[in-house]
């Protein structure tokens, strides 16, 4: 890097920091990283950076330097029914009390609460997210303000029993078509009860043609697994007052990861939401078809469904990422929060696996690991600096998981965009 091409308009900035954590490779004390055109040039010990490259040298003192955290499954367009759901235990009557709590959301209370959630995201260090939705609101505000502060993917989330749905297909490839600056768009199936296996084969196929994520909440709640194997339970029961029973189609009488995988659309780019109540071919399944394992523990401990077997998920290689769900079974949209309850319910974990899961486990599972995710040449130069005053070095990844007992960090922006 030379002066003549700070002279094109770009700048190269060194940003130095007690302690850089790249994710990709080991925490480097005294540590740096070279930005220049929006992009990371070099990460580094800060004495070595500083010889190579001569720009502004930004000091963020006794901060932590590190990836911006992916927040892999949230529902924007839910934000209003903050507080207004409360959990029974069952699982099946928190999807009454949902339903009926959407209908009453008034359109004007929208807006403000969507960008209220995005900016709570924002100033919790989120980078990106996977944000899903039943309508196009988000879609719309997205297209309506071109600097919003958080980009990812929208998928277009789809309900749909037809066993066959043909004339669905035209609209599902081109809602993949739109494009916003902040999001690329993707369609998602909602659960394996409530679309037909020929829609979700279908979803699927739309997803590889267009190089998208799938993602579908998985194993869940045992409601779940109760109609899926045995064709019965609460699930039922709703499924029949809203005069959906019997289905157009067959229950498969297997385990929802089972189910999905005999569709054949298990791969690295699905995000599989939730995965609670799984069994040992289950994981084997995941393992094998290295799909995300996209883990929620706050809504988890909300809704009562139960808790992941995360110690197992992390041991057997399955590729793990971290969500909030939405504000209808969370209080808060912080991966900081998700991360601290992760490993206050598996304490086995190893905080570093745990940190990794929330940036580039997030970022592999969007596909938007090309520019976030871990600290490293070539990715986008928008990442967050935490304060970590008083934090001794053998604690770093201890306090980024769990250093404020799962209230968020105390951490700013780095955007250099030029
Ligand atoms: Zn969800």
């Amino acid at each position: 890097m030379n002066q003549e091409e700070k002279c094109k308009g770009q700048t190269l900035r060194v940003h130095r920091a007690k302690w850089v954590v790249p994710v990709s490779s080991a925490p480097i004390p005294d540590g740096a990283v070279a930005t220049f055109g929006g992009r990371i040039v070099e990460v580094g010990a800060a004495g070595e950076l500083s010889l190579r490259f001569h720009g502004p040298c930004v000091d963020h003192g006794d901060s932590i330097l590190c990836p911006g955290l992916v927040n892999a499954h949230s529902h924007l367009e839910l934000s209003p029914l903050k507080y207004r759901l409360h959990p029974t235990g069952s699982f099946t009557d928190w999807i009454r009390a949902l339903l009926e709590g959407r209908n009453r959301i008034e359109p004007q209370e929208l807006d403000q609460a969507v960008k209220q959630a995005m900016d709570e995201m924002d100033s919790g260090g989120i980078v990106a997210i996977g944000d899903v939705g039943n309508t196009d609101l988000v879609p719309e505000i997205a297209s309506k303000n071109e600097q919003l502060p958080i980009q990812g993917i929208f998928f277009y989330e789809i309900i749909c029993q037809k066993p066959d749905p043909k004339e669905m297909v035209n609209d599902w490839l081109s809602f993949t078509e739109r494009a916003s600056r902040s999001f690329n768009f993707a369609v998602s199936a909602h659960a394996p009860y409530t679309v037909s296996p020929e829609a979700i084969k279908v979803i699927k196929s739309v997803s590889r043609l267009r190089k998208r994520p799938f993602s579908v909440h998985v194993s869940e709640s045992i409601d779940e697994t109760e109609l899926l194997t045995q064709k019965n339970g609460p699930l039922k029961k709703l499924l029949e007052e809203r005069g959906h029973w019997p289905l157009p189609y067959d229950l498969p009488g297997i385990s929802s990861i089972s189910y999905l995988s005999s569709l054949n659309v298990l791969d690295s780019d699905t995000i599989c939401v939730h995965c609670i109540h799984l069994n040992n071919e289950d994981m084997e399944a995941m393992a094998a078809s290295q799909a995300t394992a996209c883990l929620c523990p706050r809504s988890n401990i909300f809704l009562g469904v139960g808790i992941p077997p995360a110690e197992r998920l992390f041991a057997m290689g399955i590729p793990i990422a971290i969500g909030t769900d939405s504000l209808a079974s969370n209080d808060r949209l912080s991966i900081f929060a998700e991360m601290a309850s992760l490993v206050s319910m598996a304490p086995g974990l190893k905080p570093e696996a745990v940190f990794r899961a929330a940036t580039h486990g997030g970022a592999r599972a969007l596909g938007v690991q090309g520019d976030f995710g871990t600290l490293s040449r070539g990715k986008a130069a928008e990442f967050i600096a935490v304060n970590a005053s008083g934090v001794k070095d053998n604690e770093i990844y201890d306090f980024l998981v769990s250093g404020c007992g799962g209230l968020d960090l105390d951490c700013c922006w780095i955007k250099d965009d030029q």
